[in-house]
């Protein structure tokens, strides 16, 4: 019943969202696996050759990249910032080559539970993606967990305890809530990202506003990019940056 509720809040927010003007456009990918895969789950996945040509209709189309460092002025300027959850293989493989041809900046958040873990990226993989100057490491919580089921101290653990540190050699500024959503996480555990985290991100799908910035830093939107609605998203883009 909870479930129903709090979707139903969290369709009203997205619904209101789509009439906001201004604010960034926080984009959340997943699996970006190859064009003959069936993806296990097609609501987190784009082909590689969809994410291919998306990315070079937002070039040709004059679509501004930033880095989530620069998220406040993104907010003004209506920029996009690419981010990568759990950090897939085929994200790694498939994605982030064509971005640092292009000099694309992007985020990608890991949780400590899937570092090394099959069909995800190993440690030499995420030191690496660390000493790029496009690439900023967030983190994505220590298992994994829907917080809404854990105690203040054990949802506290999943956001502060990390490996992830020990690789990068840096400690994350940003970080995103694993399922994200208001049922997932909620204002209560949203709140305990609060002073940890420059910024922490929700799934919720909206633009991310300078107001929002100010307001609720440690529960920013972003829109889900997939194979079902990147062509829309994409004319989106490039018409607002007209
Ligand atoms: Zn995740």
């Amino acid at each position: 019943m909870k479930r129903y509720f709090w979707s139903l809040i969290q369709k009203i927010t997205e619904l209101f969202g789509r009439f906001q003007s201004g604010g960034a456009y926080v984009l959340m990918f997943h699996n970006v696996c190859g064009d003959n895969e069936i993806p296990g789950d097609k609501s987190i996945s784009v082909t590689a050759s969809a994410f291919e040509s998306f990315i070079n209709a937002l070039i040709a189309g004059d679509v501004r990249f930033a880095l989530v460092s620069r998220l406040s002025d993104a907010a003004s300027s209506g920029a996009v910032v690419i981010t990568f959850d759990d950090m897939f293989l085929s994200a790694y493989e498939n994605a982030v080559p064509l971005l640092e041809e292009k000099k694309i900046p992007y985020c990608v958040f890991i949780s400590d539970r899937f570092i090394g873990a099959d069909g995800y990226v190993s440690p030499e993989q995420i030191h690496k993606l660390s000493q790029s100057a496009l690439c900023t490491v967030g983190f994505h919580s220590a298992g994994h967990k829907m917080l809404r089921g854990l105690s203040d101290d054990e949802a506290k653990n999943e956001l502060v305890r990390t490996r992830l540190s020990g690789i990068t050699g840096k400690s994350a500024e940003y970080f995103a809530f694993p399922y994200g959503s208001l049922y997932a996480c909620g204002e209560k555990k949203a709140r305990l990202a609060k002073g940890l985290y420059k910024y922490s991100f929700s799934t919720v799908s909206a633009r991310c506003s300078a107001k929002l910035l100010k307001k609720r830093p440690y529960y920013l939107p972003r829109i889900n990019v997939c194979g079902d609605n990147c062509s829309s998203i994409q004319k989106r883009l490039i018409k607002q940056s007209r």
